[in-house]
This record gives structure tokens, C-alpha cells and sequence, in this order.
């Protein structure tokens, strides 16, 4: 069947675009190799946590720092976007969720800034109902809870570090750490994230758990956890603990898999499914099949090693930088390995490198990507477009530094709107 769309990648952009795409009643087919960042995200949306980004200063107010992004970086993602559709595609992910239960929530129009598990701060956008909560650390006294059997959270760590955020004299805030045992309640012997999110989705193991805690708690307030509190509704099992504990409970985001993550990708999947997107894993899409400058079908491999041409009037692309499998290092240059498009990249092999690289002043390989008209449609060296059927999404669009910028999934969520409001008006 020849469907109106084809989305290849099902990472945050993908996701995006089909589910734009489906909302505008698009016929539209979802290609994925495998999971997208989203499964090792911390699951907020990050629209602009510092600009420029070798700022040391967050961003509190996101919206005044992206009219003067989209001024002075006409390259940038999100001057493609603009804020107007940036807004609505903001609006189409949180309706993916139901006003009463888990959610997508924040500061109004600004920036909220969180502690992570390793007891930094981070600005996000978007964040999820189960998080928020944790703005309180840095005010009131907070106790946060590790288990003995999982090994993607250290609390005494975290606890460490934000009690010497205040600097060297102290001044931090008043934060504690304990650690719980679980492996004899729950009946379950893998203490992976995974596992013990489907455990707190029953409600004994979760008293089981609340009984501990209340047995180390000094009178805190708040009690963060890592992030696997239930992945069926998470919003319950928190208001549940706070119940039994008695004090606001908070989720911290750990070490990968990202439960927050799964949650979101799952909340993607049912909106897809009850508009009838096809979804297909673990599929490789290898090469394209042109006419001139338009795009007829894509060649997949699938894992049997059979190839097949799916067939669509638009195409777009979210295959994410190097780690998604979008963008690819060969000896001497970085590729796109499914149309051979422009990569903007540094100049030779040698610039690749760095020895850190979170390095402040950055690097210029975390900007490489593919460069694109104001229609996100992927350009030649003379500006016009490649491929007038193909729209870009998401990371592997060149010219922005989601790492430092905290911009990746805000420019995600924008690009994979956008591309489908342009492929729709074309
Ligand atoms: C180390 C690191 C730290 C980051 N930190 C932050 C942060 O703090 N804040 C922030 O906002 N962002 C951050 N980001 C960026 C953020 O994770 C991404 O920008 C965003 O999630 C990208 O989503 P995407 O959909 O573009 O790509 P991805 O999530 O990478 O998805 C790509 C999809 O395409 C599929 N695919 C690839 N090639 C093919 C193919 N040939 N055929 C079929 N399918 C294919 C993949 O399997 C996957 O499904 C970070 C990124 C990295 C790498």
C-alpha cells in the first residue's frame, strides 16, 4: 500500500511528525531500526536551558531567549520552527496525556529547574507531574530514598552533591540520603528500572516500601525517588506513597532506561495506534528510490536480510545524529547513509576529536548535521533542495548543540511538527 507519509525513526522527532501527520488524517507509516533517545532521555522536554550556550547561567525565562536565538541564528532549528508553531506543537505532546493523571506540566512559560540523580541542577521545559515536585530540594528539607538492589541510583551521591551546591562554605540545601531494602517484598528477582516500575504499580509493594521509608524519615517534607514509580499510572502510585508516607513525593531522574521515557513512547503508541499508524521495528531503512528531485520509496532491509521499497508521497527524515544511527563516521568524512545528503561538518578527521566532551567552548562535531530551507526540506551546496518530498526532524539537523543548548527534545518536538505543517502546505 502507498501511504501519504513515511517517518523513518521513531525517536522524539518521529514520533512527532507521525502523530502530526496522523492528526492531519495523513495515511502515514512509521520505518524504525530501533529506539530513539527518548528510551535514555530523563524525560523532560528541554526547549533552551542556556543560550549561548557556553552560558553558565540558566535560562529561566525560555520563550525570551528563543526570539533572540531565532534573531541572530537564522541556521538554527527552531528559526525553522518559529515560536507561534513551536507553541502548538508544545500543545499537541501534552495533550498526549489526560488532564487528572500523569502529565506533562511546568512553570508557566518558564524553565523549571530539577535535581538529577547525580544531584546537579537542570532546566527543562516540560516536565513530568511526577517530577515537578522536586523544585522543592532546594528549599525544603528533603530525604532521598535509594534501594540496596538498584544500581542506577546512589542517593548519597546526589544528597552529597546538592548539599554542596551552596559552594564550598555550605549553604547547600538540607538534603538527606537512605537506602531501603526490596528484595523480599515483590516477588520479583530483577531489580532492573523496569522491574521495579511494574512492582510500585501494586499497591502491597508499595506499602511495603512506604513502611521502610517511614522508618529512616527525620521529619523531611519532600522524599525523592528514582524514577520507577509505576509505569501504568505513575501519577497514582505517587499520590499513593505520599499518602502512606505522608510527605510529598518526588521522582529523580536516574541512569538509563529512562522509565519517564518509556512512558512517553508508550503514550505516543496508543495515540498512533487509535489513529491507525503503522508502526514497523526493527527495519532498516538502507537507500532511496528518486525521480529527479522527488523521493518515490524507500528501500528497507529487514533483520532476515530481505530488502523492500515502501512507497509514500513525503518522506521524512528522523534518524537522529550518530548515536540514532542518522548520521555516520567513515575514514575521512561523516555521511548520512540513507540519501547521501550534505553533512555540515568540521573540516578534517583531526577537528573530531576532543578529549572532553562536555568541554564548555563545545565542539564543532556537536553541531554536524544536515543543513535545510526554511521548509526543512535537506539543500545542496547552491541552497536549493535536494529532494522536494523530504522534510527533516529532530537531531540530525545540523547547526544546533541539543547537549549544551538542553535543546534536543524541544527542537524535536518543533521540527517534527513542522516538517508535516510544511509537507501538508506544499
Ligand atoms: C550524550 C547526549 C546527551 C544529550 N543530552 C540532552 C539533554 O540534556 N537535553 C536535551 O534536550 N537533549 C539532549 N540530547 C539530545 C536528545 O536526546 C536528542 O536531540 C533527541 O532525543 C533526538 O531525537 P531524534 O528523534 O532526533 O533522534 P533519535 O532519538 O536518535 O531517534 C532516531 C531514530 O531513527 C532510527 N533510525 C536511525 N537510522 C535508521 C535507519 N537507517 N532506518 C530506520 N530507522 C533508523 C533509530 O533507530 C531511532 O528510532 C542529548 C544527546 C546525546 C547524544
Amino acid at each position: 500500500m502507498k501511504h501519504d507519509v513515511i517517518v523513518i525513526g521513531a525517536g522524539l522527532s518521529g514520533l512527532m511528525a507521525a502523530k502530526t501527520a496522523a492528526d492531519c488524517g495523513l495515511r502515514t507509516l512509521i520505518l524504525a531500526k530501533g529506539m530513539g533517545m527518548i528510551h535514555v532521555s530523563p524525560g523532560g522536554i528541554d526547549l533552551l536551558g542556556y543560550y549561548p550556550e557556553e552560558s553558565m547561567e540558566i535560562e529561566e525565562d525560555p520563550f525570551s531567549a528563543l526570539g533572540r536565538l531565532i534573531e541572530e541564528r537564522p541556521d538554527h532549528p527552531y528559526s525553522k520552527v518559529g515560536l507561534e508553531d513551536l507553541e502548538h506543537a508544545l500543545a499537541s505532546l501534552s495533550a498526549l496525556f489526560s488532564s487528572g493523571g500523569y502529565r506533562y506540566t511546568g512553570e508557566g512559560r518558564k524553565n523549571t529547574v530539577l535535581p538529577t540523580g547525580i544531584g546537579s541542577a537542570r532546566p527543562s521545559y516540560l516536565v513530568p507531574s511526577t517530577m515537578v515536585g522536586g523544585k522543592g530540594v532546594f528549599s525544603e528539607p528533603t530525604l532521598l530514598v535509594g534501594f540496596h538492589e538498584f544500581a542506577g541510583f546512589y542517593p548519597a551521591y546526589a544528597a552529597r552533591n546538592l548539599r554542596n551546591s551552596g559552594g564550598e562554605g555550605g549553604g547547600g540545601p538540607e538534603v538527606r540520603s537512605g537506602y531501603v531494602e526490596v528484595a523480599d517484598i515483590g516477588g520479583r528477582n530483577s531489580f532492573k528500572g523496569s522491574s521495579l516500575a511494574l512492582q510500585f504499580d501494586v499497591g502491597a509493594f508499595r506499602e511495603a516500601v512506604a513502611e521502610r521509608v517511614r522508618g529512616i524519615m527525620e521529619g523531611e517534607r519532600l522524599v525523592g525517588f528514582p524514577a520507577v514509580l509505576g509505569l501504568r499510572d505513575p501519577q497514582g502510585v505517587k499520590l499513593d506513597l505520599e499518602a502512606r508516607i505522608g510527605s510529598e513525593v518526588f521522582e529523580l531522574s536516574v541512569l538509563p532506561p529512562s522509565i519517564p521515557g518509556m512512558r512517553l513512547f508508550d503514550a505516543f503508541q496508543r495515540a498512533l495506534r487509535a489513529k491507525g499508524v503503522k508502526m514497523i521495528q526493527g527495519v532498516e531503512v538502507v537507500s532511496a528510490v528518486r525521480k529527479g528531485r522527488h523521493c518515490r520509496g524507500v528501500v528497507v532491509k529487514t533483520p532476515s536480510g530481505q530488502q523492500r521499497v515502501h512507497e509514500a508521497d513525503s518522506f521524512v527524515l528522523a534518524t537522529g545524529r550518530f548515536f540514532g544511527g542518522g548520521l555516520r563516521a567513515e575514514h575521512d568524512r561523516i555521511v548520512e547513509p540513507i540519501f547521501d545528503l550534505p553533512v555540515v561538518q568540521p573540516e578534517g578527521r583531526a577537528e573530531w576529536f576532543s578529549d572532553d566532551f562536555f568541554a564548555k567552548e563545545g565542539h564543532p562535531i556537536n553541531r554536524a548535521g544536515i543543513k535545510t530551507n526554511d521548509r526543512l526540506n535537506p539543500v545542496d551546496g547552491k541552497g536549493g533542495p535536494v529532494l522536494e518530498n523530504l522534510f527533516l526532524a529532530g537531531s540530525i539537523l545540523g547547526h544546533h548543540d541539543p547537549a549544551r543548548e538542553k535543546s534536543g527534545s524541544g527542537v524535536a518536538v518543533g521540527t517534527g511538527y513542522k516538517a508535516v505543517q510544511n509537507l501538508v502546505e506544499k
